[in-house]
């Protein structure tokens, strides 16, 4: 009777005083030995399972159609419709090589692209969203940290660093990943003149990017920066990275109107069209142009796919406070909701908001520091008070942005 009611395992039946530990469940108790036994066994049976699960997935990338592709994009990213285009087909063939290298005797050239677009407009976000669509690692590098070899800077090779520490150093997940090199253009040769000083920050780095944008094996700084004699280098092949530059080419318009005003002498051309197309530009833009702006051929020749993004007008920037999946005011509607409030906005303050960001020419990033500067008060107070809904009016948007640092320093 007595035994029955005295403690014991109930996995091997060892009694209270023969083991360090009893975890008592709802029926009965578990002692250390047979959770470590359990944690062997679990060891054994569940991780490899899982881990063949993970390279499975990690090995196979599962392509969708360009249409599937540029339909995910829409969630995330408003307009900007051709470039979605352009990217969902370089993107869809890139995978498609990936996936048939072997086989094929046709050999497809890899399709880097150049996305040229204002500053604000999308550019990074349409890198982002494909890798995460894809799920491959994914990173971000500034193409001005990068010197020429030798050089005070980055060695080019570090913007795979950041590839490989985004998967956690898996040289095989980073061999298939996307790298989005941001502001291309502030590389571009200084002059079309060839400068008895060495171009180390422009053309330097052009030409160091060249082997990486092809394909090539190079040895990696794991911990990024300057390569390093006693470093240990990791190699990484870029066969198959995809690159992905992006750049404001600020007065490429220019480039391009004398292309085409070039094109059009002698022809009758229809004014409006000509207004038309002078507005939108951009969507001429052409390796021609790149090229004239400075970027050398070389470097064109290994990024074959040029598209735009247009400036963002009031009704797109309208619709990416509130439409996108992960849109900045279902954002801020999340983080009230999360302390009890509901949170609403009048209409008005939407178009408050958009109004204001252009006039600070601020982009779509503008609308985020807009939103905090009218929210910062409310996410302060709120917390603390007991309020279950909070309707932000024009007024209060109104004044609340007139105190913040932007509202103070008027727009010159
Ligand atoms: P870029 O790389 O062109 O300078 P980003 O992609 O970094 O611009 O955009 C900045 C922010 O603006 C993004 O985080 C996103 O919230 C927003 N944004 C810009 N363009 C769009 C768009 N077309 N649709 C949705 N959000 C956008």
């Amino acid at each position: 009777m007595a035994k029955q009611q005295s403690l014991h395992c109930s996995f091997c039946g060892r009694n209270r005083d023969e083991v360090k530990i009893l975890i008592a469940g709802q029926d009965g108790h578990i002692c250390e030995n047979c959770v470590e036994h359990a944690q062997e066994i679990i060891k054994v049976e569940v991780v490899p399972q899982k881990s063949n699960d993970q390279s499975d997935s990690k090995n196979k990338i599962t392509i969708k159609k360009p249409v599937e592709i540029k339909a995910f994009l829409d969630e995330y990213v408003i307009g900007q419709d051709d470039a979605k285009k352009v990217l969902a087909v370089a993107v869809y063939n890139h995978y498609k090589r990936i996936n048939q290298i072997s086989e094929n005797d046709v050999e497809i050239e890899k399709s880097n692209i150049v996305m040229v677009g204002e500053t604000g407009t999308g550019k990074t976000l349409l890198a982002k969203s494909i890798a995460r669509m894809l799920n491959v690692p994914f990173a971000i590098v500034d193409a001005t940290v990068f010197t020429e070899a030798g050089y005070v800077g980055e060695d080019v090779e570090s913007m795979l660093s950041r590839l490989l520490q985004s998967c956690n150093y898996d040289v095989e997940s980073a061999e298939r990943g996307i790298v989005f090199i941001d502001e291309i253009d502030k590389i571009a040769r200084k002059s079309d003149n060839p400068s008895i000083t060495r171009d180390v920050s422009g053309e330097g780095v052009q030409q160091g990017l060249l082997k990486l944008l092809e394909g090539a094996e190079v040895l990696v700084p794991p911990q990024g920066g300057r390569k390093h004699p006693e470093q240990k280098m990791v190699k990484v092949n870029t066969q198959n990275i995809l690159f992905i530059c992006g750049g404001a080419f600020d007065g490429i318009d220019r480039i391009i109107a004398k292309r085409i005003n070039t094109n059009a002498i002698g022809f009758n051309v229809n004014k409006e069209l000509q207004d038309y197309q002078h507005d939108n530009l951009l969507q001429f833009i052409n390796a021609v142009d790149l090229k004239q702006f400075g970027l050398i051929p070389e470097l064109l020749g290994r990024l074959p796919v040029v598209t735009y993004l247009n400036p963002l007008d009031v009704l797109t920037l309208r619709s990416i406070l509130t439409e996108p999946k992960n849109a900045l005011i279902k954002q801020f509607i999340r983080l009230f909701e999360m302390e009890g409030i509901k949170l609403t906005f009048e209409p008005e303050v939407f178009e408050f908001m958009v109004q204001k960001a252009l006039e600070y020419k601020l982009g779509a990033r503008g609308l985020r520091s807009i939103c905090e500067g009218i929210l910062t008060d409310a996410m302060f107070e709120l917390p603390s008070k007991k309020v279950t809904e909070f309707n932000i009016t024009l007024e209060y948007a109104e004044n609340k942005f007139n105190v913040t640092k932007m509202g103070i320093l008027k727009v010159a």
